[in-house]
């Protein structure tokens, strides 16, 4: 079967390869790969400077944000032949830690953990996968190819867990706004579940007009391209989405009291920028503020996502898939184009050509 494979640690490396079908030790269910979500990690990997191979082995296959349909998996599992699914990303480290052992493999203390498609594990760009049934999340049926963006919404759903846990370190904590920087996937992902939980949501992005400015507008969202932004609102909640140094140094401190901010996004290496420590702390201390920083995310996330994406408005939702490559053309996948929102490799275009006929 064909696969999308990288050498990690060296730039470009990335081709399709055959490869033989997925060992049984990967997990008894058995999927016919539908789409592969793209992302910055990926782009990473594709630059040389992130993931791993398998011990022992040259070559990484690439992908970490899977759909498929169920081809085969035991009886009583939970999941049958036809079922929509999606891998979830890190396994627990082998030792396992306090926080692995307790299913929070995200919170792993140890560093041990291995991630499909990006440290230590083959990921999900080939045109079989194989998985444990409880790393399979069953996604709603209806999404067809939009369940693709699970594993992304999985970040955002812990994100926001992990927001309103640190928000009940007050008795009485009701956020009535939130800001995210970036209209990226994360960014318009974020969103998205500030308004499903009813908040007042305002997105900050460096993009003037274009479709992410009408794809924030559409969600009853207030779309703002000026920086002076962060200064400005005080939000209840600031969901940082775009890893950049400078909007980062902006969001500290941003918050109304009591705030939290939330960072989501990896900074490339190597990247520094100024903060006045003394002045960022004495406003955090004296406004009870919080930062945190989120990655990945356990079972419980995929659900929590899986139950957003089923809850969501589907034609909103197909717009930030901006761009499907076909699997024989992936390398232009891996290319990022200005403005684009999340690329999706199609692993059956003929499926999705038939469904549109109907
Ligand atoms: C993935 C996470 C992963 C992180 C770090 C992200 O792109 O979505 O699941 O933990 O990269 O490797």
């Amino acid at each position: 079967m064909r696969a999308i494979t990288v050498s990690p640690g060296i730039a470009n490396s990335a081709r399709l390869d055959e490869v033989p079908e997925p060992p049984l030790s990967d997990g008894s269910v058995l999927v016919r790969t539908r789409a592969l979500g793209v992302c910055a990690t990926d782009r990473e990997i594709l630059s040389g400077v992130y993931g791993s191979a398998p011990p022992g082995e040259q070559r990484l296959v690439l992908g970490h944000e899977s759909l498929g349909t169920v081809m085969d998996a035991p009886e009583g599992c939970g999941l049958s032949p036809g079922d929509l699914v999606v891998g979830i990303v890190r396994r627990p480290d082998p030792e396992p830690c306090m926080a692995c052992a307790a299913g929070e493999w995200d919170m792993c203390r140890n560093g041990r953990y291995t991630e499909r498609g990006i440290k230590d594990r083959h990921g999900y760009g080939a045109e079989r996968f194989r998985v444990e049934p409880e790393f399979a999340v069953k996604v709603d049926a209806s999404l067809g190819i939009l369940g693709v963006l699970l594993e992304p919404a999985s970040i955002l759903a812990k994100a926001w867990d992990h927001t309103e846990g640190i928000g009940r370190r007050a008795r009485v904590w009701q956020p009535r706004t939130v800001l995210v920087t970036g209209a990226g996937p994360i960014g318009l992902l974020a969103a998205l579940m500030g308004r499903q939980r009813g908040l007042e949501v305002h997105v900050l992005d460096h993009n003037k007009g274009g479709p992410k400015e009408a794809i924030v507008r559409d969600l009853g969202a207030t779309y703002h391209n000026d920086a002076a932004t962060l200064r400005r609102l005080a939000p209840d909640v600031l969901m940082e989405c775009t890893g950049a140094i400078s909007v980062i140094r902006d969001c500290l401190g941003a918050t109304g009291a009591a705030g939290i901010v939330c960072l989501t996004g990896v900074t490339e290496l190597d990247k520094r920028v100024e903060v006045d420590i003394g002045g960022l702390n004495r406003a955090m201390v004296l406004d009870n503020s919080a930062v945190f920083g989120t990655v990945n995310a356990n079972r419980l996330h995929y659900q929590m996502a899986a139950d957003a994406l089923a809850r969501a408005d589907r034609s909103w939702l197909e717009r930030l898939i901006t761009r499907r490559v076909p699997l024989e053309r992936c390398n232009e996948a891996l290319e990022h184009r200005k403005g684009e929102i999340k690329v999706v490799i199609d692993f059956a275009p003929a499926v999705a050509e038939a469904a549109a006929g109907e």
